[in-house]
């Protein structure tokens, strides 16, 4: 017979009771914020099964590293540190290694878990969430658990998270993606595009609203296709205004937007809104069409800078930011003069620059480099040079203007806040550790690099 959920939950609790100790699990996350979110997932499963969740990967009986498979070089680095929890394993036979998420989707990674890294008994896909209870179970009674599932469905709903934050919480809007970029490994991993009923979204982040959070984050690797396949018709711009009509005051930010799919109406929603930020993520990925169309990201330059130019003329200040892949194979030195002429033209404040990293499975990873790696060093150098003039030079529009800005971190030797405008720019102010958490009126002293600096209105 199968188990249910609530036997599984009083088998492992049995378990623990047999501790001498309080047993403690510690969770960590890798990569996007995709991954940052279902991190807070899983946490919230371990604390529910009775575990205290703890910083110190010594100190825990299950140790859980959730992992991005997006670049190779990331990879390395958590396989790495899966390696150094060998010697803790030692000390602690009892101790549960697992990893799971995007990375633990792929075959050539468990076979390496089986073949090189016998201690790490539990593995559990990013579509699998939801059977850690099980896999826990079963690593309990002694059997080696690997586990990823097909991606038909949502994560439940009444899944615990255990927020990192008390003012800023990620929101998923939906999963998956359809798009299948030649470069991209995501499709692969996390499956075709579910979208989460408007309802359940707007529930959460109601209740996350009336208990003072002041930014939410939603998620989606596409979010402009946001509602695809929902009975109910419904489009990312009309979730925006159904969430944009909650009272309160908070910000709300999203990620990412798919320029193909950019309209003049999320624009207009965006500004017309009292919350959303004034600021765009809209990853180009590279300023040339013959690459655009091998990446097969379905727009061209010109239909890029469309949107662009659409923001900016409703409102010049507003702002964008940009994911950047330097290096895909078949980029020649004049391909990437189109990536500096995109970066003159679109001013962006900030972008997320990225070196190719073949991932085996795309269609990418099939095609020869026409280009060394020198070459694409010294490119991203190039690139990385010209963007930091760029946005010290485009910031300065700030100057003198007041802006809302949430405090996200205070630094006590400094006397510092730290934090984040409406339009998405990184800011610096003096103030206090109260401030932590608060929406406050600032205004622009100074730009440094790509940061602003400023002084609070109280
Ligand atoms: N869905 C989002 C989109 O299309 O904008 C992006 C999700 S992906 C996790 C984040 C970024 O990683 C991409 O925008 C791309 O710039 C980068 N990326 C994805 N695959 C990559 C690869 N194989 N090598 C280098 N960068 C990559
Ligand atoms: Fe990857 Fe492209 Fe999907 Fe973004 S849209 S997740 S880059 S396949």
């Amino acid at each position: 017979m199968a188990e249910t959920g609530a036997q599984t939950r009083e088998e492992i609790r049995a378990v623990l009771e047999t501790f001498s100790h309080t047993p403690r699990a510690h969770v960590q996350s890798f990569g996007c914020q995709l991954n940052f979110c279902d991190g807070e997932k899983y946490k919230g499963i371990l604390q529910d099964l009775g575990y205290e969740l703890t910083d110190i990967p010594e100190k825990a009986d299950v140790i859980l590293f959730n992992a991005c498979a997006v670049r190779a070089h990331a990879e390395s680095r958590v396989i790495g540190r899966l390696g150094a929890l060998k010697a803790i394993k030692e000390k602690n036979p009892r101790l549960i290694v697992g990893l799971c998420g995007c990375m633990a989707e792929e075959a050539e990674v468990r076979a390496l878990l089986k073949k090189s890294y016998p201690f790490v008994k539990l593995v559990l896909g990013a579509g699998a969430m939801e059977r850690l209870p099980e896999s826990l179970l079963a690593v309990y009674r002694g059997e080696k658990h690997y586990e990823t599932l097909a991606f038909a469905g949502l994560p439940d709903e009444a899944l615990p998270t255990v927020r990192e934050s008390g003012f800023q919480a990620s929101v998923p809007v939906m999963y998956g993606c359809n798009n299948f970029c030649t470069y991209c490994i995501v499709p692969y991993v996390r499956g075709r595009e579910r979208s989460r009923r408007p309802e359940a979204i707007e529930q959460e982040v109601r209740g996350l609203i009336e208990q003072g959070y002041k930014e939410i984050l939603l998620l989606g690797q596409n979010v402009n296709s946001y509602g695809r396949g929902l009975d109910e018709e419904i489009s990312f711009p009309a979730l925006l205004r159904r969430l944009d009509a909650i009272e309160g005051d908070y910000f709300i930010r999203f990620m990412s937007s798919h320029p193909k799919d950019a309209t003049p109406e999320l624009i207009d929603t965006m500004l017309q809104s009292k919350h959303i930020e004034h600021h765009l993520h809209l990853p180009v990925q590279c300023g040339s069409d013959r690459v655009l169309k091998e990446m097969n990201r379905h727009y061209t330059l010109e239909r890029y800078l469309q949107t662009v130019d659409y923001a900016r003329q409703q409102s010049p200040d507003f702002g964008f930011s940009s994911d950047l892949i330097v290096g895909f194979p078949t980029e020649t030195d004049e391909d990437f003069e189109g990536t500096m002429r995109i970066i003159e033209y679109v001013k962006y404040d900030n972008l997320y620059t990225f070196i190719y990293s073949p991932r085996s499975g795309t269609k990418a990873a099939e095609m020869p480099f026409v280009s060394t790696q020198e070459q694409i060093a010294a490119r991203m150098s190039r690139l990385l040079a010209r963007q930091r003039e760029i946005s010290e030079d485009f910031n300065k529009r700030f100057l003198g203007k007041t802006v809302r800005f949430l405090a996200e971190k205070h630094d006590p030797e400094t006397g510092l806040l730290l934090g984040k405008t409406r339009e998405g720019l990184v800011l610096e102010a003096a103030g206090t550790p109260e401030d932590v958490g608060r929406l406050l009126h600032v205004t622009v002293t100074g730009v440094k690099n790509w940061a602003l600096s400023g002084r609070l209105e109280r």
